[in-house]
């Protein structure tokens, strides 16, 4: 434990030279910073790449920023040129949590912190910090999205008098098994759905209810859709029995599961009897079916501010000090607690879209309208 100390100070690229080292006590220490993305496919990751490099760069930084197209080969090699090319700071949102052994070994050697991004990489100690959102409350937000579409509680979890006794037919998704948060976003929306599962209001007919059983592998779009069609065939009849609500952690996997849904018959919209389907990340497209009432719901994580604390934590880093972390007791990835600093999140219905989304600058009307 301890403060963190930059050890590997010999500077190159453009910022060569004027990083004295933390031990130093050089306030002004200018660092040359490693940032690894999973995917340019979700647009989350995009906007979370470029706003850690821009700010960097803001602050004087030198920055590496690369995309792994969600292929883990990728990824590692990424890394390791990063090191190699003589990066002071890895900033990493892990493909496979458990994937960069190597990597962080070569990294811990070299005396270069690491700072896991979003998605906390397990089984190794050269994890120095962890920024994300609280991971488990997006489960809980999620599942109480869903249970405020049927009807079973308000949007802020309270019960309804008068609410359906069910049975309500449901199906759960989870994410992909190799993210570390993809535990935390199941576990945390069972523990609100688990009463109302107790007490037969929901019901999910397939009895497949096990996080294995639903997570997505690399959070796949055309996975949830397949995995949806099946259950559609082994399960509802082709689209015959009545199906109210699907628990979906992320918008892309959201929008395979409404497209098998339609293709089976339920409706277009929730309106005319489509399922009501949760989400997560606000992704546009995902934004603009919420705003046609297809979609019911997402969990905006504005990555704006998840950036901007990742830089803070450079910059802690860089200055010798030791980054401020609001929760220390969560985050075990196997080896150590990892120190963290979790954002909040919100939850956007139809009716938010403007006041959290446009008003706040995140999207544009005309973006949320046309979905790009
Ligand atoms: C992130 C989510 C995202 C998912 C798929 C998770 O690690 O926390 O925001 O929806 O990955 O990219």
């Amino acid at each position: 434990a301890g403060t963190l100390l930059l050890t590997g100070c010999s500077g190159g690229g453009a910022g060569g030279g004027n990083q004295s080292g933390a031990a130093g006590g050089d306030s002004e220490g200018v660092v040359k910073v490693g940032v690894s993305m999973p995917t340019q496919t979700s647009e989350r990751w995009i906007a979370d790449g470029d706003a850690v490099k821009e700010e960097l760069e803001a602050a004087g930084h030198t920055v590496d920023l690369q995309f792994a197209n969600d292929d883990i080969p990728t990824q590692t090699q990424q890394i390791d040129q990063m090191i190699t090319n003589g990066a002071q700071v890895l900033v990493v949102a892990a493909i496979d949590g458990t994937a960069l052994s190597s990597q962080l070994d070569a990294a811990g050697a070299a005396g270069i912190p690491v700072i896991s991004y979003d998605r906390l990489i397990r089984d190794n100690e050269n994890v120095d910090f962890y920024v994300s959102f609280d991971n488990y409350k997006v489960g809980v937000a999620q599942a109480t999205a869903l249970l405020s579409g049927l009807g079973i509680t308000d949007a802020d979890g309270d019960e309804l008098s008068g609410r359906p006794t069910g049975p309500l037919n449901i199906e759960l998704f989870a994410g992909s098994p190799d993210d570390n948060n993809a535990g935390f976003f199941f576990d945390g929306a069972m523990d609100t759905l688990k009463p109302y599962l107790d007490d037969g209001t929901l019901v999910v007919k397939s009895t497949q209810t096990d996080f294995d059983q639903v997570a997505i592998l690399r959070w796949s779009q055309e996975g949830a859709q397949k995995r949806m069609e099946d259950l559609v065939t082994s399960t509802y009849g082709g689209g015959t029995v009545p199906l109210a609500g699907v628990l979906s952690p992320f918008d892309g996997l959201s929008r395979g599961i409404i497209t098998a849904l339609q293709n089976a018959g339920y409706g277009s919209t929730i309106a005319d009897g489509l399922p009501v389907v949760t989400g997560q990340d606000a992704e546009v497209a995902s934004v603009k079916l919420i705003n046609e009432g297809v979609q019911q719901s997402t969990i905006f994580k504005d990555t704006r501010t998840l950036a901007a604390q990742a830089v803070k934590v450079v910059e802690s880093i860089a200055a010798g000090e030791e980054p401020e972390a609001n929760d220390t007791t969560t985050y075990d990835n196997g080896v150590k607690v990892v120190p963290s600093y979790l954002l909040p999140v919100e939850t956007i219905y139809k009716d938010d879209i403007k006041s959290k989304l446009i008003d706040s600058g995140y999207y544009t009307q005309t973006e949320v309208e046309e979905g790009v």
